[in-house]
């Protein structure tokens, strides 16, 4: 399939839709970026290489690195997990803080920040130096030696990051959060602020196409069921109160933040990323959305 000349074809198609989306000003350091960069990258699994637009840009991946996250915290701790945090969908923001309190400090599912927050707190509990170590667990999956935190947005994060705070603090109460608060959000700025381009981003989550294994190192990086499970939360959880619509334009199992990127996965096929700065109303990508409907309608590669 020659996914070349589809992206172009694609991205005509998108220049005659209106953008309404927003970049993100809630992080003041997301609100700098140039609202019209557009880049798409594919990777399949045989290491097959398709790119449009902005690729090889960084840009902060924001809430797609709770699937790294997650995967690790899944491998120290097995089917544990499960009793800290969910598997279903919120159908909330993915800051809200009000099914919190009447489900006990136990976030529906980890792709929210609530969920995310625990994963990093456990993460905290298994590592000696939790950074350093995530950083290089992603680094060893990707093959990007490169792949770094980005300081500017970890700050900007910190300074304005009044409902994460309430959240971790709202979990503590109910002792869902074993560590220091402060290092619970430090942890998770910090993996929110990791700063890849679209090509980086569809070689990274490529282990999730290939049923766990890295296609790259040839290692395993995760079983084929724990690999399934977490397609399987992306698929549910992956885009807040907006993975119902999603799956139903896309269908394919993915995840977005809010600095505009999306990846999604076609188990045994290919990964690809989208990065569209300007957000919807549920603060996923608004044309990297409709992008993927237009790709997944175009190539008929939906899984269901
Ligand atoms: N760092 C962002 C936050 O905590 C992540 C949100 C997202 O990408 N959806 O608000």
């Amino acid at each position: 399939m020659d996914y070349d000349i589809i992206f172009s074809k694609l991205h005509k198609k998108l220049e005659s839709i209106a953008d309404n989306g927003k970049v993100a000003n809630y992080i003041p350091e997301l609100n700098k970026v140039d609202p019209n960069k557009f880049g798409v990258h594919l990777t399949t699994v045989d290491n097959q290489n398709f790119s449009f637009g902005n690729a090889n840009e960084k840009f902060s991946i924001q809430s797609i690195a709770k699937v790294l996250a997650l995967t690790l915290a899944y491998k120290l701790e097995d089917e544990k997990l499960w009793k800290r945090v969910g598997v279903e969908p919120s159908g909330t923001a993915f800051n809200s803080l009000f099914q919190l309190e009447t489900d006990l400090g136990i976030p529906r599912n980890p792709l929210i920040n609530a969920g995310a927050l625990v994963v990093s707190d456990i993460l905290i509990s298994h590592l000696k130096n939790p950074k350093k170590e995530f950083l290089e667990f992603v680094r060893n999956i990707s093959g990007i030696s490169t792949i770094n935190y980005c300081p500017r947005i970890v700050a900007s994060e910190k300074a304005t990051g009044y409902r994460n705070t309430a959240l971790v603090n709202l979990m503590k109460s109910y002792g869902n959060i074993k560590n220091d608060i402060e290092e619970v959000m430090d942890f998770y700025f910090n993996l929110c602020s990791i700063e890849m381009t679209c090509q980086e981003l569809s070689k990274t989550f490529l282990f999730l196409a290939d049923y766990g294994i890295s296609p790259f190192s040839k290692e395993k990086i995760l079983s084929k069921s724990k690999s399934k499970r977490i397609n399987a939360i992306m698929q549910l959880c992956g885009f807040y109160d907006e993975a119902g619509e999603f799956s139903f334009k896309v269908g394919l199992p993915g995840k977005s933040g809010v600095g505009g990127g999306i990846v999604a996965i076609y188990p045994n096929k290919y990964c690809i990323a989208v990065w569209s700065p300007k957000l919807n109303k549920r603060g996923n990508s608004n044309m990297g959305i409709k992008f993927l409907e237009l790709f997944t309608t175009e190539t008929q590669t939906s899984i269901f």
